[in-house]
C-alpha cells in the first residue's frame, strides 16, 4: 500500500437527518492518516465491479485515535453515497489522500466567515474543531442554509461553541421553514449581507453546490473583497 493509500474501518454510523449520515472511522494497521482540518479522502469503491471515486471531505479535526469522520448525503441513485448508506460498523473502506487546499489561512486571528449549505458544513465542521481546540477570540461566523430544521446538522455542537465563545456567531438559515420557525429563513447570500457587510479584512470560507458558491463570492467581491480573501470548495 503506498503512503497515500489507506485502508480505514467503520466504528460506528448514525442518522444526522433523514438523508444524511455521519461515519466515524478508524485507520487500520496502525498506518498513520495525516490530514489539515478541511481536506479531503478520495473515496475507491467497486460497487458493481467497477471502479469508481469519489471525493469526500473529511468532517473532523486529526484525533489522537488516528480516527476521522464524513457526513454524507445519500443520494437513492447515487453509487458511492447509497454503498456507503449500507455500511454497517466493522466494514472497511480504501482511499487515498488527504487532498486540497481547502483549510485554515494563518494567522487565524483576523475575522473569519464560514458559509456552507448541506453537507458543505463537513469541512468546516473540521475547521471550527480544529480553531476551538484552543482558546481563540477573534470574530468568527458560521452562516449555513439548510431546507428545513432537523437539517441543522451538527446544530448542537455549533450552539455549544456559541454559548462557550462570545465571539462565535452561528447563523442557522432555512429555505422551507415549517412554520413555528422563528429563526432566520432564505438563502445564505441574504444572511453574508446582513452581517458581513460592515466587517473589514476578513477571510470568507465557503463550501457547497456550485450555485451557491458563485452567488456568495458576487456578492462578497461586490462588497469590495479581493478574490485572495475567499476560500472555497465545490461539491459539484
Ligand atoms: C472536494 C469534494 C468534497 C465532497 N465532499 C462531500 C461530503 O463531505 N459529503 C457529501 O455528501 N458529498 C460530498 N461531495 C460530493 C460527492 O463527491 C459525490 O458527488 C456525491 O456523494 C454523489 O456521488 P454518488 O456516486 O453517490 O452519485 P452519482 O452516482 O455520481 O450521481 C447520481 C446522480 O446524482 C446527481 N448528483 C451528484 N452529486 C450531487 C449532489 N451533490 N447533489 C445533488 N445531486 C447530485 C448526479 O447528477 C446524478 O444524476 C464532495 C465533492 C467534492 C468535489
Amino acid at each position: 500500500m503506498s503512503l497515500s493509500h489507506h485502508e480505514a474501518f467503520l466504528r460506528s454510523v448514525r442518522y444526522t437527518n433523514e438523508r444524511t449520515k455521519h461515519f466515524e472511522f478508524q485507520v487500520s494497521n496502525g498506518h498513520r492518516f495525516d490530514f489539515q482540518p478541511g481536506q479531503f479522502i478520495s473515496l475507491e469503491l467497486e460497487p458493481n465491479g467497477k471502479k469508481i471515486r469519489r471525493p469526500y471531505s473529511i468532517a473532523s479535526a486529526p484525533r489522537a485515535d488516528n480516527g476521522f469522520d464524513l457526513c454524507v448525503n445519500i443520494l437513492p441513485e447515487g453509487r458511492a453515497s447509497s454503498w456507503l448508506f449500507h455500511l454497517k460498523p466493522g466494514d472497511a473502506i480504501r482511499f487515498s489522500g488527504p487532498f486540497g487546499f481547502f483549510t485554515l489561512r494563518e494567522p487565524s486571528d483576523a475575522v473569519s466567515a464560514f458559509i456552507a449549505t448541506g453537507t458543505g458544513i463537513a469541512p468546516i465542521r473540521a475547521m471550527l474543531q480544529q480553531l476551538y481546540s484552543r482558546p481563540h477570540h477573534s470574530e468568527v461566523w458560521l452562516i449555513f442554509g439548510v431546507r428545513k430544521e432537523p437539517d441543522i446538522l451538527y446544530r448542537e455542537e455549533f450552539e455549544k461553541i456559541a454559548e462557550e465563545h462570545p465571539g462565535f456567531h452561528f447563523v442557522p438559515t432555512l429555505s422551507r421553514p415549517d412554520p413555528g420557525w422563528t429563526g432566520h429563513t432564505g438563502y445564505v447570500q441574504r444572511h453574508v449581507v446582513r452581517y458581513l457587510a460592515d466587517k473589514k479584512g476578513f477571510h470568507a470560507y465557503i463550501c457547497g453546490l456550485r450555485k451557491m458558491i458563485d452567488d456568495v463570492s458576487q456578492e462578497l467581491r461586490s462588497m469590495g473583497y479581493d478574490r485572495k480573501a475567499l476560500s472555497y470548495e465545490k461539491y459539484d
